[in-house]
């Protein structure tokens, strides 16, 4: 999908100008005259940056950067301001209120286009996470945006690479003023330093002796560990094609020499916040697919997860000609204790009871439970009498030490019964070593519970 530009300026002709150069890269352009209209387009999710003016009349381009970037629901709209004017106090109101970049009219064909392919792509990305964290908010997760809109980008942890003392100096001083710096004059050290040391932010001179810094930039996006860093590089004003490709390679924003102290501050704060925005969306769906595949009370994996993870681990066990033992274990007269002792006492021994299990399996066994107090242990490379003995340990390990409810007041005496089997013939279908193993619980119920079966195949 290409991505939406919205170009707001209320000079017909400035607008025409931006929206023929970016359809002629293939990008869809809307269009807005004035700050009002340009908030309810945004309001209404229809674009994924905005090109703004600043000198509007009614309400000017800060204006509208500020409000977007305090509404939860348009703060991650990325926002370069296009600029007649190119004071540093200028930039700095800008960035102030909020603002990706800075374009100067008359702007650079080159540099509009580098500048918002690569700010599309992170909104495009950061969009991904908030389609999945929104669904996780649905199911009562908190919300990052709230925090989002109010985190003030201050407190980062920056490492700073730059081989030139003189400079290196000023630029730590400098942001030592609201984040904690680190220094990396050694470039070839760089990458180790930043994968080890959870920055939330790396500054690279391009200006290295005998280094290429791009490379090191490249570098850190490839690495697992380093490529959700945010990067801001610094150059020589010469340098600035240069500048260009690293926008190219994921870097997320540049600073020209000689730097402005405010400039600086400003654009390292608009970079820490925006880390942090996409790290707390990142949590929440690591969270959510966690939710998706655990059983809340317990903690152990639940049954949709077992059944698509059994089919992997005994497709593994055929090809590589391994025995897997599974195990059905129910709880005996489980009812009994929700009648006698209530409800709340059920649950705290099927906590108990999921406790307990943890600590006699294996890391590599899989626990779940399959349904209101019945359970299923898989066990990789595991055959039947091996299995037997363990099962024989959870089962005593249940019957053996009573169950405290009541919040510690009363304890109490539960069993369970377990049936037994192994995965006997390859490609068996799990269905069929799921049904045996009910099989022989049935039996171990029949029997008199608080026993285990097993069934060969
Ligand atoms: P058996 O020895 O034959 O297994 O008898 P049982 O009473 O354990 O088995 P039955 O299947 O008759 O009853 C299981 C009970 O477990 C019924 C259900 O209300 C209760 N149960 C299911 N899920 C939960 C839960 O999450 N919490 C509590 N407290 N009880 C639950
Ligand atoms: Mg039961
Ligand atoms: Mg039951």
């Amino acid at each position: 999908m290409s991505a939406r530009v919205l170009v707001v300026d209320d000079v017909p002709a400035n607008v025409k100008l931006l929206e023929a150069r970016l359809s002629a890269e293939y990008f869809d352009v809307m269009t807005a005259a004035n700050g009002t209209e340009a908030l309810a387009i945004c309001r209404r999710a229809e674009c994924d940056i905005i090109l703004l003016d600043v000198m509007m009349p009614d309400m000017d381009g800060f204006e509208v950067c500020r409000r977007l970037k305090t509404d939860p629901a348009t703060h991650h709209i990325p926002v370069v301001m296009v600029t007649a004017l190119d004071s540093p106090a200028d930039r700095n109101r800008g960035l102030e209120a909020g603002a990706d970049d800075f374009l100067t009219k008359p702007v650079s064909d080159v540099v509009l286009i580098a500048r918002v392919r690569s700010l599309t792509r992170l909104k495009m990305m950061t969009d991904e996470l908030r389609m999945r964290a929104i669904t996780s908010l649905e199911i009562g997760m908190q919300a990052p945006e709230r925090s989002a809109v109010a985190d003030t980008g201050k407190g980062g942890r920056i490492l700073l690479v730059d081989d030139r003392q003189s400079s290196y100096e000023r630029l730590a001083t400098q942001l030592a003023a609201e984040h904690t710096v680190d220094v990396e004059p050694n470039p070839t050290e760089a990458l180790f330093h930043a994968a080890e040391g959870n920055y939330d932010l790396l500054i690279v001179s391009l200006d290295l002796n005998n280094f290429d810094g791009l490379r090191l930039c490249s570098q850190a996006r490839s690495l697992e560990r380093t490529r959700h860093v945010p990067i801001l590089a610094i150059a020589d004003a010469e340098n600035s094609t240069r500048l260009l490709r690293g926008l190219e390679i994921g870097v997320n924003d540049y600073l020209l020499r000689p730097i402005d102290k405010n400039e600086l501050l400003a654009r390292a704060r608009t970079q820490i916040r925006r880390r942090r925005y996409t790290d707390h969306l990142r949590d929440n769906v690591q969270n959510s697919i966690e939710m998706a595949i655990t059983d809340a009370l317990t903690g152990l994996h639940n049954r949709r997860y077992m059944e698509s993870h059994l089919a992997t681990l005994a497709e593994q066990a055929s090809t590589r000609g391994k025995p897997l033992a599974l195990m059905i274990l129910d709880i005996d007269y489980f009812k009994s204790i929700n009648d006698n002792y209530g409800h709340d006492a059920g649950d705290d021994v099927l906590r108990e009871f999921a406790v307990r299990v943890r600590k006699s399996i294996r890391g590599i066994d899989l626990a779940c439970r399959y349904g209101g107090e019945e359970f299923v242990i898989v066990m990789p490379e595991t055959d039947l009498h091996v299995a037997g003995m363990v099962a024989e340990r959870l089962r005593r390990s249940i019957a053996g030490e009573p169950f405290a409810i009541h919040k510690g007041t009363k304890r109490i005496e539960v069993t369970i019964s377990i049936g037994l089997t192994t995965l006997e013939k390859k490609g068996e279908a799990v269905a069929d070593v799921l049904k045996r193993a009910d099989t022989a619980l049935y039996r171990a119920k029949h029997d008199g519970r608080n026993r285990v079966v097993s069934q060969a195949a």
